[in-house]
């Protein structure tokens, strides 16, 4: 029997093809309608609906490179199940740069939203009702905000199996366990209408980082692979660290931070990972882990006040005390 067609934002898809279809949300001041542009890829064979979104914060562009090279590969004759790809779903925020929507709120604060809320609590209603309830999973990807840097790494609940299972698929250097407690999130909302997410965090916003972009397409084809949606002949994932806690280093001055540890780096407890100096070069403080571990994350800006967040450093399972 035919695969039933899919029908998304008004318009219908049928089996072995794909659409782009544009979701209306609103129009701006100037009257041009603004709207979630998707590309559903709708398998010729049943399988699992997935969804991949990018850009919910708009200045984090990694996640755009990464599903349009994921889309470029995938043929929906020879697929089975069907991917829905949003690579800009904060659109107000990507055309101008901006992590948040043109009311400053965070549109990852906004879900799971409703039909007569704010903008963001819009946007966020209609990715719910026309994309995540057609879907059972979906991978939503990030970078760091605000003049920092992740290494390419997994956030989810790592206590859900098929998200634990996936996370080692995808192969990212580290997976970090990260129940979604924040309210509003996308993850969250989603995790509670029954689509738990894959949440994919690398590099820097405003940024093509090409180590983000290649592990992201990698991790997603995986992904793909390993539920039987399309075959990927990559290489097989690496080892992908486990870690369940995470803690930043803070500037305990203010100045001017000279770090000498990369995303990546093991550093010890007590190992010195910089100095915080004057204007003039004159030795402030000195920047030291607190703990051993991974550098998943560092500031790129190098003023800092006193209390900023300078280096995010992830404890590996095997290494935390019980
Ligand atoms: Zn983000």
């Amino acid at each position: 029997m035919a695969r039933s067609p899919l029908e998304i934002g008004g318009s219908t898809v049928k089996a072995g093809s794909r659409a782009h279809v544009e979701i209306p949300v609103s129009r701006l001041i100037t009257g041009a309608e603004m709207s979630i542009p998707v590309v559903a890829v709708h398998g010729k064979t049943d399988g699992p609906s997935i969804w991949i979104s990018a850009a919910i914060h708009g200045d984090e562009i990694n996640g755009v490179e990464i599903v349009n090279q994921v889309l470029s590969e995938l043929n929906p004759k020879t697929m089975a199940g069907t991917l829905i790809a949003a690579p800009v779903v904060n659109l107000y925020g990507f055309i101008t740069g901006d992590r948040y929507l043109p009311d400053r709120r965070d549109l990852n604060r906004s879900f799971p939203g409703s039909r007569k809320g704010s903008l963001a609590g819009r946007i966020a209603h209609l990715f719910m009702t026309e994309i995540v309830e057609r879907c059972e999973l979906g991978i939503d990807l990030h970078t760091a905000s605000d003049h920092r840097t992740n290494l390419p790494q997994i956030r989810s609940d790592l206590e859900i199996p098929r998200i634990r299972e996936l996370a080692q698929v995808f192969g990212a250097p580290v997976m970090l366990h990260s129940p979604s407690k924040t309210s509003g999130t996308l993850r969250r909302a989603a995790t509670r209408a029954g689509a738990p997410v894959l949440l994919y965090e690398a590099g820097e916003p405003w940024r093509f980082n090409e180590d983000a972009i290649t592990t992201g397409v990698t991790g997603v084809r995986r992904v793909l692979d390993h539920l039987g949606m399309a075959s990927c002949d990559g290489e097989p994932a690496g080892p992908v660290v486990e870690c369940r806690s995470s803690r930043w280093v803070r500037a305990s001055k203010s100045g001017i931070a000279h770090l000498n540890v990369e995303v990546g780096d093991t550093v010890e407890e007590k190992q010195p990972m910089g100095t915080i100096d004057d204007a003039f070069g004159k030795r402030r403080s000195t920047i030291r882990a607190r703990r051993s571990g991974i550098v998943i994350g560092r500031v790129l800006y190098p003023m800092v006040n006193q209390g900023d967040a300078l280096v995010h450093i992830a404890t590996p399972v095997a290494s935390e005390t019980p």
